[in-house]
């Protein structure tokens, strides 16, 4: 079985390249160098320098005792929410400024949901003296004043999204005129391993670089670089895919990818799109997505802004499909209770997102000699909101 992209770009019955005409010149400029540059040694190098010396890694791989004992199996938590800015989100940032630098490109542009995505682009173009033009729904702007804050500081500019909902779908829209109206200068920076083939692989490989430090770091700390499980959540799933990559061809190791049922899979306020979704075509790729009978696109719901999306990138839909992955998912109580829970054993407050892969340890049955890797894909500073308005801190 083949779980990795083929040469016409799909993943089993998922991928593809599914894009206006006007875009197809864009899409194709970058299918046919990604590899080429992403293989090349000044680019390996200056990458893993930057994530060296300006992300800090390697990201500890750091076994929670606590959490262990609580669990009886030993729990590692693989620490992305100690990497600058936060969370896994720039490691794909940083890969892609550099690919777009040596495509020639002058300008970034990004879509933006909770901001986070579009805080880790403008985080870049800074770094690297890029233009950055970042699309948000006029809804979400209002919802993050603090992230649109962090964007505007770095030098980033936000342009609302006003039509349909105002929220992450219209701005996805605005971002691909912008590219249609742009193609020369401009390179798309997409935050997850979604949309139009090349970009799900090439995310996957950039968010890579978090399972094959964990196959050194276990090998070091317990003599195997394989573990019995391991355990991300999943928006769009790039954290995930990350964690996932290296261990994907080792069968022994199980794959487990938790997504937000929001206030429970069957209440109408879900973003649990493998239990819900229909295969389909969304952002570019064939892929499982929310939609209703007649192909709308279901308005997904989650405590977490990180995880409130319809779909899920390809490569899942297919590790899906195929039974190589598990899917299930958490409510935004359990996930907010295991917030808690890991903040009060280890002293590390996650994000909410990351929490909703915490959860699942609770329906999980181990014996004592299990080793599992939870990725704790970024820090619950964001959350501290929702966390102080739930537990009335
Ligand atoms: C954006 C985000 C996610 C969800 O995105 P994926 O592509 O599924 O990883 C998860 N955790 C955090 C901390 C995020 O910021």
């Amino acid at each position: 079985m083949n779980y990795f992209v083929d040469q016409s770009g799909y993943y089993g019955d998922f991928g593809g390249a599914y894009i206006p005409e006007m875009l197809y010149p864009n899409v194709e400029e970058l299918r046919q160098n990604y590899l080429n540059i992403i293989q090349e040694e000044s680019f390996k190098k200056e990458f893993h320098q930057l994530l060296k010396d300006y992300v800090g890694r390697p990201s500890p791989l750091y076994l929670a005792k606590r959490l262990s004992a609580r669990y009886n199996a030993n729990i590692f938590l693989k620490r992305e929410d100690l990497n600058h800015t936060g969370a896994h989100k720039i490691n794909n940032t940083i890969g892609q400024i550099l690919l777009a630098e040596r495509l020639g490109k002058k300008r970034i542009i990004a879509e933006t949901g909770a901001g986070q995505h579009g805080v880790a682009t403008a985080t870049v173009c800074a770094l690297r003296g890029l233009e950055c033009v970042v699309y948000m729904g006029e809804i979400d702007i209002q919802r993050q004043a603090p992230n649109v804050a962090r964007m505007k500081m770095l030098g980033a500019t936000v342009v609302p999204a006003t039509s349909g909902s105002k929220t992450l779908k219209d701005a996805t829209n605005e971002a691909m005129r912008d590219w249609v109206n742009n193609p020369i200068d401009t390179h798309y920076i997409i935050g997850s391993v979604v949309g139009p083939h090349p970009y799900p692989d090439m995310v996957a490989i950039f968010q890579s670089i978090i399972s094959q430090e964990t196959k050194k770091q276990l090998l070091e700390q317990t003599g195997n670089d394989q573990p019995d499980y391991v355990l991300a959540c999943v928006g769009g799933g790039s954290n995930a895919m990350g964690m996932f990559y290296h261990f994907i061809q080792d069968e022994k190791v199980k794959l487990i990818a938790v997504e937000a049922a929001g206030k429970g899979v069957n209440s109408g306020h879900s973003a649990a799109t493998t239990a819900l979704g229909k295969e389909g075509v969304l952002h570019g790729s064939r892929s499982i997505l929310m939609q209703t009978e007649d192909g709308q696109v279901v308005e997904p719901f989650s405590v977490s802004a990180g995880l409130d999306y319809p779909g899920i990138g390809p490569q899942h839909a297919h590790l899906f499909k195929t039974g190589r992955g598990t899917y299930v998912s958490i409510t935004d109580d359990e996930s907010l209770q295991a917030g808690l829970l890991c903040t009060q054993l280890e002293g590390i407050i996650p994000a909410i997102e990351s929490a909703h892969a915490l959860a699942y340890l609770e329906k999980m049955k181990f014996n004592g000699q299990e080793n599992v890797v939870v990725c704790l894909s970024g820090r619950g500073d964001k959350d501290m909101d929702t966390y102080m308005k739930y537990f009335g801190l």
